[in-house]
């Protein structure tokens, strides 16, 4: 209802900035946890890696996941996770700010929700009753809190390589803290003295302390802390039926192709996407968009700690950048 008031001020409206991202692009969507260093030193995480709070993260990124059905994947390490949404995603016009706020607090509530389930009752609770974390610490109150940025990726090689950085960077810092705390933790040497020790040091040489002085093969350690944490949409037994192996669409996408690898191709999303000029987002119709729909609704989300900078793992399963 127009009311001379609302005349009189929607003026300011057009003050805000539109903001669509660039179309027919993988939009990922990173959210990092703020002051985790602090965070987890103050709720006494388990250092290198405290399982309570990745298996945390990881169910709240599979509520973000069932919250959104236009997000295909996400992978998280330490206290971020990356969300990739659909190429073709039309959601909210493909507005930035409403994509990472969303996504952001999704995440964040969810975080907290599940907190208690996590840490369980024997830890402190979320916030806390000492006085310290209700100060203005830079913890928000004690509470997590996460930042949030969007990046949009033309090419499935440039998404790929997005991702492969993240899970490098996941096992450059595991080596690197899993080596850290062993010295500290158990080789009784200060923070400042293992610091010292590990400054430019290469991978062989922490895997040579890991080994040597303290019998840790470092090849040993959970997958789950060496790749992270690897989440996506994967489509029901009854839908697997419906598949069909057909490995030529995906050898040209992919450019290799491991001839043992069978790989599964889903050929009535490949119909219904059928599109002569690659460059034009997907145009589905009415009948087809529901059927996708239904078929992300029913999928299974699935949390791995496997590769994903090999090819393998998206030769395997192709329907997830499509
Ligand atoms: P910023 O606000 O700039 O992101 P930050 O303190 O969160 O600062 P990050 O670079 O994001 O810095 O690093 C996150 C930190 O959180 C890690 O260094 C690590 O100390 C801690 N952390 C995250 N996940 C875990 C975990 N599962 N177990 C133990 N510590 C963790
Ligand atoms: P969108 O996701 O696009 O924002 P929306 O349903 O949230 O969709 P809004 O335009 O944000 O639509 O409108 C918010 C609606 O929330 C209001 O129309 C009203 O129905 C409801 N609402 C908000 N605050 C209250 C409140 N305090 N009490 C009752 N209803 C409320
Ligand atoms: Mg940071
Ligand atoms: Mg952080
Ligand atoms: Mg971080
Ligand atoms: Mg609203
Ligand atoms: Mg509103």
């Amino acid at each position: 209802v127009l009311t001379p008031a609302l005349i009189r001020f929607e003026y300011t409206r057009a003050f805000e900035r539109p903001d669509p991202l660039l179309p027919n692009t993988w939009i990922v969507v990173r959210v990092d946890g703020r002051s985790f260093h602090r965070l987890s030193t103050h709720y006494s995480f388990a250092k290198p890696n405290d399982i309570r709070a990745i298996n945390l993260a990881n169910a709240a990124a599979s509520a973000v996941l069932r919250s959104l059905p236009d997000l295909v994947f996400a992978y998280g390490q330490s206290d971020e996770y990356s969300f990739v949404f659909e190429r073709a995603t039309a959601l909210f016009e493909r507005r930035e700010s409403k994509l990472v706020s969303t996504v952001v607090s999704c995440f964040t509530a969810n975080y907290c929700f599940l907190w208690d389930k996590y840490f369980g009752e024997s830890a402190e609770g979320l916030g806390g009753t000492s006085p310290a974390v209700r100060l203005d610490d830079g913890l928000g109150g004690g509470l997590p809190t996460f930042d949030g940025r969007a990046v949009c990726y033309p090419t499935m090689t440039n998404l790929r390589d997005y991702l492969s950085w993240r899970q490098a960077d996941c096992h450059i810092n595991n080596l690197y803290n899993t080596t850290f705390w062993a010295m500290v933790l158990r080789g009784d040497m200060g923070n400042k003295e293992a610091e010292e020790e590990l400054k430019g040091s290469f991978s062989k040489d922490k895997n040579e302390i890991l080994f040597s002085r303290f019998g840790i093969n470092y090849n040993n350690e959970p997958e789950m802390f060496k790749k992270g944490n690897v989440v996506y949409r994967d489509v029901s037994p009854s839908l697997q039926s419906e598949l069909q192996f057909n490995s030529a669409d995906n050898a040209a996408q992919f450019g290799v192709l491991d001839a043992a690898t069978p790989v599964l191709s889903d050929n009535s999303h490949n119909a219904a996407t059928a599109n002569t000029d690659p460059g034009a987002p997907n145009q589905l119709s009415k009948t087809q968009l529901e059927k996708e729909r239904k078929k992300k609704a029913k999928a299974v989300i699935r949390i791995e700690h496997t590769d994903i900078i090999k090819d393998e793992f998206w030769l395997r399963r192709p329907w997830i950048l499509g």
